[in-house]
């Protein structure tokens, strides 16, 4: 409990403090052409955002947005235009109030024309970005339950380790599910407030516990997101994620949505070179849970056919991949055309648009009217009923989770006429991490990453989650700073 309420104060000072230390020397700018609108239109992606006193900045991905109130805004926003695109980018400046406005913070690359345009505060206002600094109170930790305005982003002491711990900094945090459920809260769960948000963290070891080995000050690694007691029978016997203490980083105890985290140096997992940061962050939890479901809870067997449901969340887009490594024909639902387009490209051998009300019929015309022998379910509601109804004879269901609701029907007489088993699936073992990392150690697993923000915009990405506007996974990018 100590640990916890101190890791509460490690959130601080991240994002903007180190981001405003880091600008360039100062370089008059040159005069910018100006720009028609229909140009800028063409570029844009029109979506909701952003605001206030800012710049915009055009990229082949999406809009990066600066507010030009902080100061020294201009190296840490060309370093995340280049995480953005490597492509040429336009900069779009307020004709009439903003033409000085870099104030000589930045030197503008080659690859960045400026340009201008009589009013950038209503292009700014449509602009989905990819990328916000922004000033002002911004969201990182909850005191209270509720929506994402609980959320905020405020200063807290460093996290102390135990002897068996380690102290990482926290370099990406993944989005998961489960954040929305501990924001809200859920009945009968008791999560100590106020609280740190993340289940899923890349980072630097920066301090050991006494009692820990073979991990040291400096190594990069993931962290595995269970935390179980290590010594009742079911820690023992390699089902840690049935422990009665067993907890998750982020749930019941503090999280990455921080500077720094204290995590037990047992759940360490060695950052395999060929991961960035973000796609460090966004595998333990999905692939963990798309591995148990798949290959240690239903089993499935080359040659069988499994309907993948929501191929566009995190662990959709893992449970893809586990399935065609596991030698299965892949049927992939997901809401879009564009999201089923992405799903072929992870591997699925079929797609199938689930917001069809008729989709289920679909999933047997593509089995010969014999449906498919395991169902991946993570929705819960909306999808229970088909899923059953997908199934063939002896099929099995297999279900991580509720995202579209809890309160599924399931008519009692297709499970026992047509013999069905529904397995319910929780997490996983820490062993069966590390046996899936291989896979993703060789490239055979891969992350989805949708897009990356900065822990300060933790607000927007739990916003994009709940909108489910993502493909794959969405990381917080948390700056240290040093
Ligand atoms: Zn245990």
């Amino acid at each position: 409990m100590k640990t916890r309420t101190l890791v509460l104060a490690a959130v601080a000072a991240v994002g903007l403090g180190s981001m405003v230390t880091m600008a360039s020397p100062a370089q008059a700018p040159a005069a910018p052409k100006a720009v028609e609108t229909e140009k800028i239109k063409d570029t844009l992606y029109l979506l909701k955002g952003g605001g206030g006193n800012t710049a915009l900045f055009l990229t082949a991905k999406g809009a990066v947005v600066v507010d030009t109130k902080l100061p020294g805004w201009g190296q840490p926003l060309l370093d995340a235009i280049r995480r953005v695109t490597d492509k040429p980018v336009t900069m779009v400046i307020n004709t009439h109030t903003h033409y000085d406005h870099t104030n000589g913070q930045v030197e503008f690359p080659a690859n960045i024309e400026v340009v201008a345009h009589e009013n950038t505060k209503t292009y700014m206002s449509q602009a989905n970005p990819v990328y916000a600094l922004q000033s002002g109170p911004q969201p990182n930790i909850f005191k209270e339950h509720g929506g994402q305005e609980v959320l905020e982003y405020t200063d807290a002491p460093e996290p102390e380790i135990t002897a068996n711990d380690v102290l990482v900094e926290v370099k990406a945090c993944a989005l998961n599910h489960l954040d929305i459920w501990a924001r809200r809260g859920l009945p009968g769960i008791q999560i100590p407030l106020p609280h740190i948000l993340g289940n899923d963290i890349a980072g630097v070891v920066r301090e050991v516990g006494d009692l820990v080995s073979g991990v040291r000050s400096g190594d990069e690694v993931m962290l595995q997101p269970g935390v179980s007691c290590g010594h009742c029978l079911e820690c023992l016997a390699g089902r840690d994620n049935l422990c009665s203490e067993y907890d998750i980083l982020g749930y019941g105890r503090a999280g990455g949505y921080a500077e720094l985290v204290a995590a037990p140096a047992v759940n360490i997992i060695p950052k395999p070179a060929n991961l960035s940061w973000e796609e460090a962050a966004a595998l333990p939890l999905v692939t963990l849970t798309a591995w148990h479901m798949l290959v240690t809870r239903a089993a499935v067997q080359p040659g069988e056919t499994v309907l993948v449901h929501a191929a566009g969340s995190g662990v959709g887009s893992i449970g893809i991949q586990v399935a065609k490594l596991r030698g299965a024909r892949v049927i992939a639902t997901a809401s879009s055309n564009e999201k089923l387009a992405k799903a072929k490209e992870l591997g699925a051998d079929e797609v199938v648009n689930y917001s069809d009300v008729g989709w289920p019929r679909e999933v047997k015309r593509l089995t010969n009217k014999q449906g498919v022998d395991v169902v991946f379910e993570h929705t819960g509601a909306d999808t229970w009923s088909g899923s059953i109804a997908s199934l063939k004879r002896n099929g099995r269901l297999v279900t991580c989770g509720a995202t579209s609701g809890y309160a599924a029907q399931t008519d009692l007489r297709q499970v026992f006429y047509r013999h069905l088993t529904i397995l319910g699936s929780f997490m996983g073992s820490k062993a069966e991490l590390l046996e899936a990392m291989k896979f993703v150690e060789s490239g055979r697993i891969r992350a989805v990453i949708d897009q990356v923000l900065p822990l300060a915009q933790a607000r927007r990405a739990h916003e994009l989650l709940e909108d489910r506007a993502q493909f794959g996974k969405l990381v917080l990018e948390v700056s240290s700073r040093q």
